[in-house]
């Protein structure tokens, strides 16, 4: 079976729609034929300053809804980063063969450090795509599910990994992306050009998948659309329309050409409110599930602990051979 890594950030209280479709209803699908790592990425969730308690809780929580929308830990091994040293341990070898010149093209950087001003921005957001490239390398992945916006820096994880192969001796699997196309970006519902973030999204932008449903059907029929009053997929001239549609479409398994036929001579106020329900029946079972699996956090916490366990039988090795390789003397 192929190899498959990938991660997500405790970050929030909750994961949104995009993370869902643009990553891990991959995961879930993935884990039926291949070999599945998926982790919890708190190493990177501190890149942009954080509340120890939130932070906390909520890699708790990310467990919990990842394990709500579908993970099986029997099938899968799910872990937290930090558990496994290897990580940060290879991330730093990695920082010493990336080009001060090549991590500052990345344009997630840009935005995110412009955002914060330099200043206020860590070192740690600088490398963070040299951490992700560690991450996926330790594995040696195959491929790796993630949104649009990871394209890039899943091409730097590829250079590095020629260049260390190159220099050091094979050592590293060149991982593929694995980026589904229909979902690839899910937009913001007020700024339907920009992506959903969990960071950057104001509230009413973002539809979480633990929030109140009533509040998600509020944010959806409050969503921004576009002139005119036509439904049609279009996504240069009518963004806001083709997010609905696209979210309607990848939920309900219906196509995008179905739905157009299905709301043609109806206005936007039918498509929203049905796209509402949609969401909120969506939602419901993986609220449910989730509250359950944080009703017992010691039983999350061991589950994890045998997810760690699993992983470090991987990443351990990995971390040995290159630290052979760049020449590191072993302990006598
Ligand atoms: P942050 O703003 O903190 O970076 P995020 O919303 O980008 O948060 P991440 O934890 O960075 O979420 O990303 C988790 C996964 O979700 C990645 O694979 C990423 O590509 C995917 N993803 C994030 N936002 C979207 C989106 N709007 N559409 C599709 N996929 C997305
Ligand atoms: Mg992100």
């Amino acid at each position: 079976r192929p190899r498959v890594l990938s991660g997500i950030q405790p970050t929030a209280d909750s994961f949104h729609l995009g993370n869902y479709l643009g990553a891990l209803r991959n995961w879930v699908a993935m884990q039926e034929t291949h070999d599945t790592f998926y982790c919890v990425v708190d190493l990177h969730a501190i890149t942009m300053g954080h509340d120890p308690v939130l932070l906390r809780k909520r890699t708790r929580v990310s467990a919990a809804q990842l394990l709500a929308v579908g993970l099986d830990p029997e099938q899968c091994t799910l872990f937290v980063q930090s558990h496994v040293p290897e990580h940060a341990q290879l991330g730093w070898v990695m920082n010493c063969i990336t080009g001060f010149g090549e991590a500052s093209r990345m344009t997630q950087f840009k935005d995110k450090s412009a955002k914060q001003g330099a200043d206020r921005t860590s070192v740690g957001l600088f490398t963070y795509p040299v951490l992700q490239a560690a991450d996926i390398l330790l594995y040696h992945a195959d491929a790796v599910p993630v949104g649009e916006d990871q394209r890039q820096h899943l091409e730097l994880t590829r250079d590095l990994a020629q260049r260390f192969n190159t220099t050091f001796g094979q050592t590293f699997t060149v991982p593929a992306p694995f980026i589904i196309k229909d979902t690839a970006k899910i937009t913001d519902l007020q700024e339907p050009t920009a992506k959903m973030s969990k960071s950057a999204s104001t509230a009413n932008g973002l539809v979480e998948l633990l929030e109140e449903p009533a509040r998600i059907a509020k944010k959806i029929k409050s969503a921004v659309t576009d002139t005119g009053r036509e439904i049609v997929f279009d996504q240069a001239n009518k963004p806001g329309v083709s997010n609905l549609l696209t979210i309607y479409a990848a939920l309900t398994g219906r196509s995008i050409e179905d739905l157009v036929a299905a709301y043609d001579g109806r206005g936007y106020g039918d498509l929203k409110k049905d796209l509402a329900e949609v969401v909120v029946e969506f939602v419901k079972p993986i609220q449910q599930r989730t509250n359950a699996y944080l009703d017992d956090p010691a039983q999350l916490d061991k589950l994890l602990a045998v997810g760690a366990e699993k992983a470090r039988a991987v990443a351990a090795p990995t971390l040995r051979a290159v630290y052979d390789r760049i020449g590191f003397l072993a302990p006598g």
